[in-house]
Protein backbone atom coordinates (compact mmCIF):
# COMPACT_ATOMS: atom_id res chain seq x y z
CA UNK A 1 0.00 0.00 0.00
CA UNK A 2 2.80 2.15 0.94
CA UNK A 3 4.67 1.28 -2.08
CA UNK A 4 1.18 2.23 -4.22
CA UNK A 5 0.92 5.67 -2.44
CA UNK A 6 4.64 6.77 -3.23
CA UNK A 7 4.04 5.85 -6.97
CA UNK A 8 0.31 7.70 -6.74
CA UNK A 9 2.79 10.55 -5.31
CA UNK A 10 5.18 10.34 -7.55
CA UNK A 11 2.89 10.05 -10.41
CA UNK A 12 1.42 13.29 -9.43
CA UNK A 13 4.77 15.19 -9.43
CA UNK A 14 5.78 14.14 -12.78
CA UNK A 15 2.13 15.67 -13.97
CA UNK A 16 2.92 18.70 -12.56
CA UNK A 17 6.31 18.94 -13.86
CA UNK A 18 4.75 18.12 -17.34
CA UNK A 19 1.81 20.55 -17.02
CA UNK A 20 4.42 23.41 -15.98
CA UNK A 21 6.98 22.50 -18.74
CA UNK A 22 4.04 22.76 -21.06
CA UNK A 23 2.94 25.77 -20.31
CA UNK A 24 6.35 27.25 -20.81
CA UNK A 25 6.68 25.95 -24.56
CA UNK A 26 3.09 27.36 -24.86
CA UNK A 27 3.99 31.11 -23.47
CA UNK A 28 7.30 30.55 -25.70
CA UNK A 29 5.40 29.88 -28.61
CA UNK A 30 2.86 32.90 -28.32
CA UNK A 31 5.52 35.15 -27.02
CA UNK A 32 7.48 34.87 -30.51
CA UNK A 33 4.69 36.27 -31.92
CA UNK A 34 3.44 38.45 -29.59
CA UNK A 35 4.80 42.13 -30.99
CA UNK A 36 4.16 41.40 -34.54
CA UNK A 37 0.11 40.41 -33.13
CA UNK A 38 0.36 43.71 -31.01
CA UNK A 39 -0.14 42.13 -27.90
CA UNK A 40 1.77 44.24 -25.94
CA UNK A 41 1.37 47.71 -23.69
CA UNK A 42 3.31 49.79 -21.69
CA UNK A 43 1.59 50.61 -18.44
CA UNK A 44 2.90 53.49 -16.41
CA UNK A 45 3.48 53.55 -12.58
CA UNK A 46 3.85 57.03 -11.13
CA UNK A 47 6.46 57.51 -8.67
CA UNK A 48 6.20 60.41 -6.30
CA UNK A 49 6.98 63.07 -3.39
CA UNK A 50 6.44 61.53 -0.38
CA UNK A 51 5.58 64.60 1.45
CA UNK A 52 3.48 66.48 -1.51
CA UNK A 53 2.64 63.56 -3.79
CA UNK A 54 3.71 65.30 -6.39
CA UNK A 55 4.66 63.12 -9.84
CA UNK A 56 7.97 63.31 -10.13
CA UNK A 57 9.30 60.34 -12.46
CA UNK A 58 7.00 57.03 -13.64
CA UNK A 59 8.01 53.66 -14.11
CA UNK A 60 7.47 52.12 -17.26
CA UNK A 61 6.19 47.98 -16.83
CA UNK A 62 5.21 45.72 -19.65
CA UNK A 63 1.70 44.34 -20.09
CA UNK A 64 0.90 41.36 -22.17
CA UNK A 65 -2.53 40.70 -23.52
CA UNK A 66 -2.93 37.30 -25.19
CA UNK A 67 -6.42 35.95 -26.19
CA UNK A 68 -7.90 38.03 -23.55
CA UNK A 69 -5.54 36.73 -21.13
CA UNK A 70 -3.21 38.81 -19.15
CA UNK A 71 -0.06 37.26 -18.60
CA UNK A 72 2.12 38.06 -16.14
CA UNK A 73 5.78 39.62 -16.57
CA UNK A 74 6.86 37.82 -13.77
CA UNK A 75 5.70 34.86 -15.61
CA UNK A 76 6.66 35.53 -19.48
CA UNK A 77 9.85 37.80 -19.18
CA UNK A 78 12.49 34.33 -17.23
CA UNK A 79 10.76 32.77 -20.44
CA UNK A 80 11.93 35.54 -22.74
CA UNK A 81 15.38 35.61 -21.26
CA UNK A 82 15.97 32.02 -21.68
CA UNK A 83 14.93 31.98 -25.35
CA UNK A 84 16.77 35.28 -25.51
CA UNK A 85 13.90 36.71 -26.81
CA UNK A 86 14.09 39.33 -24.17
CA UNK A 87 16.49 41.60 -26.51
CA UNK A 88 13.80 42.16 -28.88
CA UNK A 89 11.26 42.66 -26.46
CA UNK A 90 13.76 45.19 -24.66
CA UNK A 91 14.10 47.44 -28.12
CA UNK A 92 10.41 47.36 -28.37
CA UNK A 93 9.99 48.54 -25.05
CA UNK A 94 12.46 51.47 -25.28
CA UNK A 95 11.30 52.52 -28.49
CA UNK A 96 7.73 53.02 -27.16
CA UNK A 97 9.09 54.39 -24.32
CA UNK A 98 11.29 57.34 -25.70
CA UNK A 99 7.95 57.89 -27.77
CA UNK A 100 6.27 58.58 -24.98
CA UNK A 101 9.10 60.26 -23.15
CA UNK A 102 9.27 62.91 -26.25
CA UNK A 103 5.28 63.21 -26.21
CA UNK A 104 5.59 64.05 -23.05
CA UNK A 105 8.23 66.80 -23.57
CA UNK A 106 5.78 68.14 -26.32
CA UNK A 107 3.08 68.39 -23.90
CA UNK A 108 5.19 70.56 -22.08
CA UNK A 109 5.04 67.76 -18.91
CA UNK A 110 8.75 66.55 -19.09
CA UNK A 111 8.86 63.58 -16.77
CA UNK A 112 11.56 61.11 -16.41
CA UNK A 113 10.56 57.40 -17.13
CA UNK A 114 12.29 54.06 -15.83
CA UNK A 115 12.73 51.50 -17.68
CA UNK A 116 13.44 47.93 -16.98
CA UNK A 117 16.58 46.24 -18.65
CA UNK A 118 17.29 42.52 -18.33
CA UNK A 119 21.00 41.75 -17.34
CA UNK A 120 20.46 39.27 -20.52
CA UNK A 121 20.59 41.97 -22.72
CA UNK A 122 24.01 43.15 -21.51
CA UNK A 123 25.14 39.22 -21.43
CA UNK A 124 28.29 40.35 -24.41
CA UNK A 125 29.59 42.43 -25.90
CA UNK A 126 28.14 42.05 -29.01
CA UNK A 127 24.47 42.39 -27.43
CA UNK A 128 26.01 45.12 -25.18
CA UNK A 129 26.92 47.16 -28.69
CA UNK A 130 23.72 46.56 -30.10
CA UNK A 131 22.23 47.75 -27.20
CA UNK A 132 24.05 51.42 -27.32
CA UNK A 133 23.31 51.52 -31.56
CA UNK A 134 19.77 51.09 -30.46
CA UNK A 135 19.06 54.08 -29.27
CA UNK A 136 21.24 55.99 -32.18
CA UNK A 137 18.47 53.68 -34.68
CA UNK A 138 15.57 55.12 -32.18
CA UNK A 139 16.76 58.19 -32.98
CA UNK A 140 17.12 58.24 -36.62
CA UNK A 141 13.62 56.39 -36.90
CA UNK A 142 11.78 59.26 -35.32
CA UNK A 143 14.36 61.99 -36.73
CA UNK A 144 15.47 63.36 -33.83
CA UNK A 145 17.82 65.99 -33.41
CA UNK A 146 18.19 65.36 -29.51
CA UNK A 147 18.00 62.43 -27.60
CA UNK A 148 15.96 63.03 -24.42
CA UNK A 149 18.92 60.83 -22.49
CA UNK A 150 18.15 62.96 -19.43
CA UNK A 151 14.46 61.74 -19.28
CA UNK A 152 15.35 58.34 -18.88
CA UNK A 153 16.64 55.87 -16.40
CA UNK A 154 17.54 52.54 -16.83
CA UNK A 155 16.95 50.14 -14.11
CA UNK A 156 18.80 47.01 -13.70
CA UNK A 157 19.35 44.41 -10.93
CA UNK A 158 22.49 43.24 -8.32
CA UNK A 159 22.87 40.39 -10.67
CA UNK A 160 24.54 42.28 -13.33
CA UNK A 161 26.60 44.09 -10.70
CA UNK A 162 27.52 40.93 -9.41
CA UNK A 163 29.55 39.52 -13.16
CA UNK A 164 32.15 41.74 -11.96
CA UNK A 165 33.08 42.50 -15.49
CA UNK A 166 34.73 45.63 -16.07
CA UNK A 167 33.01 45.85 -19.79
CA UNK A 168 29.66 46.16 -18.27
CA UNK A 169 31.50 49.37 -16.15
CA UNK A 170 32.50 50.75 -19.56
CA UNK A 171 29.15 50.29 -21.16
CA UNK A 172 27.17 52.14 -17.63
CA UNK A 173 29.20 55.15 -17.58
CA UNK A 174 29.26 55.59 -21.33
CA UNK A 175 24.96 55.07 -20.90
CA UNK A 176 25.63 57.72 -18.23
CA UNK A 177 28.04 60.22 -20.31
CA UNK A 178 25.05 60.10 -22.80
CA UNK A 179 22.91 61.18 -20.10
CA UNK A 180 20.95 58.19 -19.05
CA UNK A 181 20.28 57.63 -15.03
CA UNK A 182 21.05 53.84 -13.90
CA UNK A 183 18.82 52.47 -11.25
CA UNK A 184 19.29 49.51 -9.24
CA UNK A 185 16.59 48.13 -9.10
CA UNK A 186 15.42 45.37 -6.11
CA UNK A 187 17.92 46.55 -3.97
CA UNK A 188 18.74 43.84 -1.45
CA UNK A 189 17.43 40.68 -2.84
CA UNK A 190 20.54 40.00 -4.87
CA UNK A 191 24.27 38.63 -2.83
CA UNK A 192 24.59 42.57 -2.48
CA UNK A 193 27.89 42.67 -1.69
CA UNK A 194 27.88 46.31 -0.66
CA UNK A 195 31.44 46.99 -2.01
CA UNK A 196 30.09 46.42 -5.67
CA UNK A 197 27.59 50.12 -5.36
CA UNK A 198 31.11 51.28 -4.69
CA UNK A 199 32.97 50.30 -7.45
CA UNK A 200 29.42 50.60 -9.79
CA UNK A 201 28.56 53.90 -12.05
CA UNK A 202 25.07 54.16 -10.46
CA UNK A 203 23.02 56.83 -9.53
CA UNK A 204 19.87 55.57 -7.73
CA UNK A 205 18.73 52.61 -5.84
CA UNK A 206 15.38 51.06 -5.21
CA UNK A 207 14.55 49.52 -1.97
CA UNK A 208 12.76 46.25 -2.76
CA UNK A 209 9.26 45.90 -1.85
CA UNK A 210 10.17 42.83 0.20
CA UNK A 211 11.62 45.35 2.81
CA UNK A 212 8.73 47.38 3.01
CA UNK A 213 6.49 44.89 3.55
CA UNK A 214 8.54 44.05 6.21
CA UNK A 215 8.30 47.44 8.84
CA UNK A 216 5.18 46.26 10.04
CA UNK A 217 7.24 43.53 12.03
CA UNK A 218 9.05 45.88 13.88
CA UNK A 219 11.94 47.72 14.62
CA UNK A 220 14.90 45.26 13.43
CA UNK A 221 13.20 45.10 10.25
CA UNK A 222 13.41 49.34 10.14
CA UNK A 223 17.00 48.78 10.95
CA UNK A 224 17.92 47.63 7.47
CA UNK A 225 16.34 50.28 6.10
CA UNK A 226 17.73 52.91 8.02
CA UNK A 227 20.96 51.26 6.69
CA UNK A 228 20.82 51.08 3.67
CA UNK A 229 18.96 54.87 3.01
CA UNK A 230 22.13 56.33 5.54
CA UNK A 231 24.85 53.79 3.11
CA UNK A 232 23.09 55.02 0.07
CA UNK A 233 23.06 58.89 1.46
CA UNK A 234 26.99 58.10 2.11
CA UNK A 235 27.09 57.21 -1.61
CA UNK A 236 25.29 60.30 -2.86
CA UNK A 237 22.66 57.78 -4.51
CA UNK A 238 19.02 58.94 -4.47
CA UNK A 239 16.66 56.17 -3.13
CA UNK A 240 12.96 54.83 -4.18
CA UNK A 241 10.95 52.93 -1.92
CA UNK A 242 9.17 50.58 -3.93
CA UNK A 243 5.97 48.74 -3.16
CA UNK A 244 4.29 51.09 -0.32
CA UNK A 245 0.98 50.53 0.50
CA UNK A 246 0.12 51.90 3.94
CA UNK A 247 -0.12 54.97 5.49
CA UNK A 248 2.26 53.15 8.31
CA UNK A 249 4.56 52.34 5.84
CA UNK A 250 4.96 55.76 4.15
CA UNK A 251 4.82 57.45 7.54
CA UNK A 252 8.21 55.22 8.42
CA UNK A 253 9.24 56.15 4.72
CA UNK A 254 8.85 59.94 5.34
CA UNK A 255 10.65 59.61 8.47
CA UNK A 256 13.72 58.29 6.76
CA UNK A 257 13.86 61.20 4.60
CA UNK A 258 13.10 58.85 1.59
CA UNK A 259 13.25 60.94 -1.85
CA UNK A 260 10.46 59.12 -3.77
CA UNK A 261 8.12 56.69 -3.64
CA UNK A 262 6.00 53.80 -5.79
CA UNK A 263 3.25 51.95 -4.46
CA UNK A 264 -0.26 51.18 -5.01
CA UNK A 265 -0.88 53.99 -1.70
CA UNK A 266 -0.44 56.29 -4.27
CA UNK A 267 -0.69 54.68 -7.72
CA UNK A 268 -1.56 51.27 -9.49
CA UNK A 269 0.64 50.50 -12.81
CA UNK A 270 -1.86 52.27 -15.44
CA UNK A 271 -2.40 52.61 -19.40
CA UNK A 272 -0.72 55.25 -21.02
CA UNK A 273 -3.68 57.72 -21.82
CA UNK A 274 -5.09 57.01 -18.39
CA UNK A 275 -1.12 58.57 -17.41
CA UNK A 276 -1.21 61.60 -19.68
CA UNK A 277 -4.68 62.42 -18.27
CA UNK A 278 -3.59 62.37 -14.51
CA UNK A 279 -0.71 64.48 -15.36
CA UNK A 280 -2.31 67.09 -16.79
CA UNK A 281 -4.47 67.38 -13.93
CA UNK A 282 -1.51 67.78 -11.97
CA UNK A 283 -0.10 70.88 -13.92
CA UNK A 284 -3.39 71.97 -13.92
CA UNK A 285 -3.65 72.18 -10.12
CA UNK A 286 -0.11 74.10 -9.68
CA UNK A 287 -0.77 76.05 -11.94
CA UNK A 288 -3.87 77.31 -10.21
CA UNK A 289 -1.37 78.00 -7.58
CA UNK A 290 0.76 80.47 -9.57
P1 LIG B 1 9.99 45.58 -10.90
O1 LIG B 1 10.83 46.22 -11.93
O2 LIG B 1 10.54 45.47 -9.54
O3 LIG B 1 8.62 46.41 -10.93
C1 LIG B 1 7.84 46.68 -9.82
C2 LIG B 1 6.71 45.68 -9.67
O4 LIG B 1 6.05 45.90 -8.44
C3 LIG B 1 5.64 45.83 -10.76
O5 LIG B 1 5.10 44.55 -11.03
C4 LIG B 1 4.61 46.71 -10.06
O6 LIG B 1 3.31 46.61 -10.62
C5 LIG B 1 4.68 46.15 -8.67
N1 LIG B 1 4.23 47.09 -7.64
C6 LIG B 1 4.37 48.43 -7.60
N2 LIG B 1 3.85 48.94 -6.48
C7 LIG B 1 3.36 47.90 -5.77
C8 LIG B 1 2.69 47.79 -4.50
O7 LIG B 1 2.44 48.76 -3.79
N3 LIG B 1 2.36 46.54 -4.10
C9 LIG B 1 2.60 45.43 -4.86
N4 LIG B 1 2.24 44.23 -4.38
N5 LIG B 1 3.23 45.49 -6.06
C10 LIG B 1 3.60 46.72 -6.50
P2 LIG B 1 4.87 44.01 -12.52
O8 LIG B 1 4.41 45.12 -13.40
O9 LIG B 1 4.03 42.79 -12.41
O10 LIG B 1 6.32 43.61 -13.00
C11 LIG B 1 7.01 42.56 -12.39
C12 LIG B 1 8.45 42.54 -12.83
O11 LIG B 1 8.55 42.18 -14.21
C13 LIG B 1 9.17 43.87 -12.70
O12 LIG B 1 9.56 44.09 -11.37
C14 LIG B 1 10.33 43.66 -13.65
O13 LIG B 1 11.34 42.91 -13.04
C15 LIG B 1 9.69 42.81 -14.74
N6 LIG B 1 9.32 43.69 -15.87
C16 LIG B 1 8.19 44.42 -16.07
N7 LIG B 1 8.25 45.10 -17.23
C17 LIG B 1 9.47 44.82 -17.78
C18 LIG B 1 10.15 45.23 -18.98
O14 LIG B 1 9.66 46.06 -19.78
N8 LIG B 1 11.39 44.69 -19.21
C19 LIG B 1 11.97 43.81 -18.34
N9 LIG B 1 13.20 43.33 -18.65
N10 LIG B 1 11.36 43.43 -17.20
C20 LIG B 1 10.14 43.92 -16.91
MG1 LIG C 1 11.78 47.96 -12.02
MG1 LIG D 1 11.72 46.75 -8.47
MG1 LIG E 1 10.68 43.72 -8.18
Amino acid sequence: NAKAKGRNCFEFFNDKIQQAAERTAQVHLHLKNAISNNEFELFYQPIVNPFTGQIIKAEVLLRWLHDGQFISPEEFIPIAEESGLIVQIGEWVRTQAVVCAIELQQRQLPLPLSINVSTIEFWSNELQQRFLNYFDSIQQQFDLTVFPYELLTLEITESLMMKQQSNINLLLEELRRRGLNISVDDFGTGYSSLSYLVNFPVDQIKIDKSFIKKIAQGERHKAIIEAIVSMSRALDLSVIAEGVETQAELDFIKEQQIDAVQGYYFYKPMPKNDFLTLLAEQQNKLSDFT
